[in-house]
């Protein structure tokens, strides 16, 4: 079992904690719908003290029919019956509302809770485990919690409630008959102890052939394209069957041993009543029993043996609850974003210095980046240039704080960024990332994101212009209203950029990255861009990195990366004298254009 969770989760199992303490901790959650909890108590307190009440009737009626004392009780009986059924009725509802309401006021806590998780983890761990398997912890797990706790909880108070008042009555009626039959019990447990180590290894293997199912899924649905161009038809089903096999076998195998716990516990049970019955019919033993009494003794004890039967099935439900809450609680306890700065910020000037900062990424072996020195007045243009895969994109993301650097220090008007509140810092950095990210929503939702969200329409359009957008914008028949889709799928490459390019500017930030923010342009909307950028680059820190050299020749220092080094550095013509890489590169780019 410990095998297949480390192969198939990729986020490390803490140390076993006790079944136990997961439920205690799950309980924790039931404290602010308390008083729901006591309504739904009380109705299943109501329901439980029906069933011995039924017994005592029927006892009431034996008599009456044996004593022959018919006439006085004929009107008493029935309105009792009656009286019983509406309580019981009553106490059902009672326990069964409120209990829902309990579980779901939890799967909401939980759910928001890990959703507030979500957001504030490290981008490392976005890349540590697929979506989909994120997906199924949010929606998969929590669902099983709630079926943990509605019904777990309800059978426990229900038929445990039932099964005190029942052998309550049973040991007023004739204690020594009662004591025999509560030989069985450790009997039943031992069964039900052994079943229910079972339920949970195979609810947790569920759960995580679950995650693949979701898993291979969204990868199918995302890739829609590639898999078919490509024929990956075959494969990704092959992948697919595969989840989906192990998930109905773990599943048949939790059923198996559910519908064999039921009839072995029922078996024991009845080899029970036989036995007692046996000794029921000694005289010595009932002697001083009414007809009355012994039919109710023994209706008593074949009540008890739903009861029982259900409490013992509620193991499948509690580990299936204990399982997913192992999923849920390890992934909000994962440590989150370190935010220890204390240095607050309004507006940065935006002197940047980088001093010998090496990063590497979590669990890469190779450094991304090594020794890098860099210093960037504010107000001027950083280009970075070089082969892909060289390190420029993650010398952009180390700058908002989405990665801690190894060694070093990065700084912003002379405090390492390390210093300042994450928020604010973050606040002061607008950033096009290399892949576009739009949201499922309209044009103007996507350019006034987050903090911008109230921002009038004025501006929103203002930046769109800048960004080259408004005119496509306008031409759409709903303008600023036009849905994008799913990250942006109904517009194409090269606006989904421009809508991004238009977010950063509205943003209005000191510090402005644009990581190949135009590279889906073609020349002369690039151009068009270029020229607003530069305007509102002027009084602002840019970085710009580039594979089309031609757009950064103006930037008042060029960086060549190499191996997640600087190589060069200096100004378009200082570097061309250098005739070094730079040189190198822009004499392919320029024959290739000329071609
Ligand atoms: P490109 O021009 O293709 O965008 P780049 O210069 O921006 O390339 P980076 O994205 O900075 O390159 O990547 C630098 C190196 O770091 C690459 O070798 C890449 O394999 C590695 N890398 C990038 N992102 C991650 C990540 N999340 N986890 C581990 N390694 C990564
Ligand atoms: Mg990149």
């Amino acid at each position: 079992m410990q095998e297949d969770k480390t192969e198939i989760d990729t986020v490390s199992p803490k140390a076993p904690v006790s079944g136990m303490k997961i439920y205690f901790r799950l309980l924790g959650h039931v404290r602010s719908s308390w008083h729901y909890l006591v309504l739904s108590v009380v109705g299943y307190m109501i329901y439980a003290a029906m069933e011995p009440a039924l017994a005592a009737l029927l006892k009431h009626i034996v008599d009456t029919v044996s004593e022959g004392s018919i006439a006085e009780n004929r009107h008493m009986i029935p309105l009792a019956i009656l009286a019983v059924f509406v309580a019981r009725g009553i106490g059902t509802f009672l326990g069964n509302y409120f209990m829902a309401k309990v579980a779901n006021n939890v799967v909401y806590d939980l759910r928001t809770k890990m959703f507030n998780k979500l957001v504030r983890l490290p981008s490392s761990y976005y890349h540590s485990i697929p979506t989909g398997r994120l997906l199924a912890k949010l929606t998969y797990d929590t669902e099983q919690v709630i079926g943990s706790i509605t019904q777990a909880i309800r059978v426990l108070l229900r038929e445990g409630l039932t099964v005190v008042g029942l052998l309550g009555y049973m040991l007023y009626m004739n204690w020594r008959l009662s004591l025999l039959f509560l030989l069985v019990v450790p009997l039943i447990g031992l069964v039900v102890a052994y079943a229910s180590k079972r339920f949970r290894k195979l609810s947790t293997r569920i759960q995580n052939a679950m995650g693949g199912v979701t898993d291979v899924a969204s990868e199918a649905i995302k890739g829609h394209e590639v898999v078919k161009i490509f024929g990956g038809s075959d494969y990704e089903i092959g992948r697919f069957h595969h989840a989906a096999h192990e998930n109905r076998r773990s599943q048949l195998k939790m059923e198996m041993t559910r519908a064999l716990n039921t009839p072995i516990v029922q078996f024991i049970l009845a080899i029970m009543m036989a036995i007692l019955i046996w000794f029921a019919l000694s005289p010595s033993i009932s002697s001083h029993m009414s007809p009355g009494d012994f039919i109710a003794f023994l209706t008593a004890a074949g009540m008890l043996g739903k009861p029982i039967r259900q409490l013992t099935d509620v193991n499948s439900i509690l580990q299936k609850g204990i399982a997913a809450s192992y999923s849920i609680f390890d992934f909000l306890d994962l440590p989150e974003e370190v935010d220890q700065g204390q240095t607050s910020v309004n507006r940065f000037k935006g002197d940047i210095e980088w001093r010998s900062v090496s990063f590497s990424y979590p669990k890469a072996e190779k450094a991304a980046l090594k020794n890098i020195n860099l210093s960037l007045p504010a107000g001027k243009t950083l280009a970075l240039v070089g082969r892909s895969g060289s390190g420029k994109s993650t010398i952009a993301n180390l700058m908002p704080r989405f990665y801690n650097i190894d060694e070093g220090q990065i700084s912003i008007d002379g405090i390492s960024i390390d210093d300042y509140k994450l928020t604010e810092l973050r606040s002061n950095i607008a950033l096009v990332n290399q892949q576009v990210i739009l949201f499922n929503g309209t044009i103007r939702d996507n350019i006034a994101y987050g903090h911008l969200r109230k921002t009038d329409d004025k501006e929103v359009i203002e930046a769109a212009i800048a960004a080259n957008a408004w005119d496509f914008i306008q031409e759409l028949d709903q303008g600023l209203d036009t849905m994008v889709g799913e990250n942006g799928v109904l517009l194409s490459g090269g606006q989904r950029q421009r809508i991004a390019i238009a977010r950063a500017i509205l943003k209005n930030a000191p510090i402005l990255i644009l990581d190949e923010a135009t590279s889906a342009l073609d020349t002369e909307s690039e151009r068009a861009i270029q020229a607003a950028l530069d305007g509102l680059m002027a009084n602002r820190t840019t970085i710009a990195i580039a594979h089309r050299l031609s757009t950064i020749e103006n930037a008042d220092i060029i960086a060549v990366v190499d191996h997640g080094e600087i190589i060069e550095q200096g100004s378009h013509n200082e570097l061309l004298a250098l005739n070094g890489a730079y040189a190198q590169l822009h004499n392919q780019q320029f024959t290739e254009t000329a071609d």
